[in-house]
Formats: C-alpha cells, sequence, structure tokens
C-alpha cells in the first residue's frame, strides 16, 4: 500500500508531516507529498494517522 496527497485539495497545513514524517513532506510549492514508500505495520499504522488527521481529506492510501 501506498499513500497519496491530492495537491489539488492540499492546504498545506503540516499535519501529515508532523504526525508521519516518514511518509509525508513538504514541498517548495507549500503543499505536501507522500513518499514513495510501501505501507505496512506501525508506518502504514502512522500514514493512516495522518490520513485521519488531514482536515480537507486530501490524502488516500490504497
Ligand atoms: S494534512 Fe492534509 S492538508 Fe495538511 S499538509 Fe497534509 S495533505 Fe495537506
Amino acid at each position: 500500500m501506498k499513500a497519496l496527497v491530492d495537491k489539488d485539495t492540499c492546504i498545506g497545513c503540516e499535519n501529515c508531516v508532523n504526525e508521519c514524517p516518514e511518509v509525508f513532506e513538504m514541498e517548495d510549492d507549500g503543499l505536501a507529498v507522500a513518499k514513495d514508500v510501501e505501507l505496512s505495520g506501525d508506518l502504514l499504522d502512522s500514514a493512516n494517522s495522518a490520513k485521519d488527521g488531514c482536515p480537507v481529506e486530501a490524502i488516500s492510501i490504497n
């Protein structure tokens, strides 16, 4: 499974980066991006917490 950030929806609040910096990072455009990493175990749990904490539901995990 991998995470994806919809940049058209992201508002750059940085919540996901604070929650799960192993997966999410901010780009120069001020919006978040998900790193190309396979999610499982604790990392998947952490990414899901970041997804749940996104105020605009910009994060998908599939
Ligand atoms: S939590 Fe959501 S809105 Fe905030 S930076 Fe991450 S993807 Fe963007």
